[in-house]
């Protein structure tokens, strides 16, 4: 295997990454299972706390929510910035709860790792090597999410890239990637998820929103991450999603959203993992 540092062996441990919360700790990894909800971008300060109390109260592990989105086209809304970033530092201090935004420029990381606990790094920049190897030089876990059009070799060398640059915290998601199909947004790769956990010890999530782009398979496609071994889920929720400035036909309202918390918590449970409410 070209990758080293992300490779699992038998002389060492899944990795577990751990996060300070207001409550005490989070336990990203093998043996729990983690959620992390919230909006697809900070739209203005009402509207995140708003919703961040929401979550707060279905249980909800780790808040999201993008400050700086990128965005396909641009005269759509790419999000506001180190005012966003500062949203949800409030929200973090309100709810107790971690939150995890998208870097997507090497020159905002600090601000970035300083007002969130969990840097992402987006599937368009899986492979922008500078900016993995800054990640790699900070203190804060990463999530990775999978390249829109990346192999898992490629995935897991991106990952690489952290490890080696110093940074031991890497938490890979899978989003989906990009096929013929053209009836959702993209085409989760379940078995990429059982793979990993053959080929890696570090934690893997799904996301089932942009997988799918559909809010209607976003329960279905979040069930069958966790029975294929994820160790967690990131989902898009809404208070309103028709009136959401970036992909409203994915979010979940807060019901929703209630409803596969409650559901996955069993879920969880059945295949031996521990879901933790907050
Ligand atoms: C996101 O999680 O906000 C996002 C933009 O996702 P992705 O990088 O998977 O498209
Ligand atoms: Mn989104």
């Amino acid at each position: 295997m070209p990758f080293i540092l992300a490779a699992k062996h038998d002389d060492i441990q899944d990795s577990v990454i751990r996060v300070k919360t207001g409550q005490g700790e989070l336990a990203i990894g093998e043996g729990s299972c983690t959620m992390i909800a919230g909006p697809c971008a900070v739209e203005s300060r009402e509207a995140y706390l708003e919703i961040a109390l929401l979550l707060m109260e279905t249980g909800v592990n780790l808040l999201r929510g993008g400050a700086f989105k990128p965005r396909t086209s641009p005269y759509s809304f790419s999000g506001l910035g180190l005012e966003g970033l500062k949203i949800l530092a409030e929200a973090r201090e309100i709810t107790g709860l971690p939150v995890v935004t998208e870097v997507l420029d090497p020159r905002d990381l600090d601000n970035v790792a300083c007002y969130s606990d969990l840097v992402q790094v987006g599937s368009r920049n899986m492979q922008n090597f500078t900016l993995l190897k800054e990640v790699g030089r900070c203190s804060r876990p990463v999530i990775l999410k999978r390249g829109l059009a990346s192999t898992i070799e490629e995935w897991l060398l991106a990952a690489e890239y952290i490890l080696n640059a110093g940074n031991d915290q890497v938490i890979l998601c899978e989003r989906g990637i990009r096929t013929f199909e053209q009836m959702t947004r993209n085409t989760i790769d379940i078995g990429a998820v059982a793979l990993i956990k053959e080929l890696s010890h570090l934690p893997v999530l799904v996301d089932p929103s942009h997988a799918t782009g559909r809010r209607s398979l976003v329960a279905p496609v979040a069930r069958a991450a966790i029975a294929a071994g994820a160790d967690g889920l990131m989902i898009e929720v809404h208070q309103r999603p028709d009136e959401a400035l970036s992909d409203g036909a994915q979010s979940l309202t807060p019901q929703g959203f209630a409803v596969l918390a409650r559901d996955i918590g069993r879920l969880a449970c059945l295949s031996g993992k521990e879901f933790t409410a907050n």
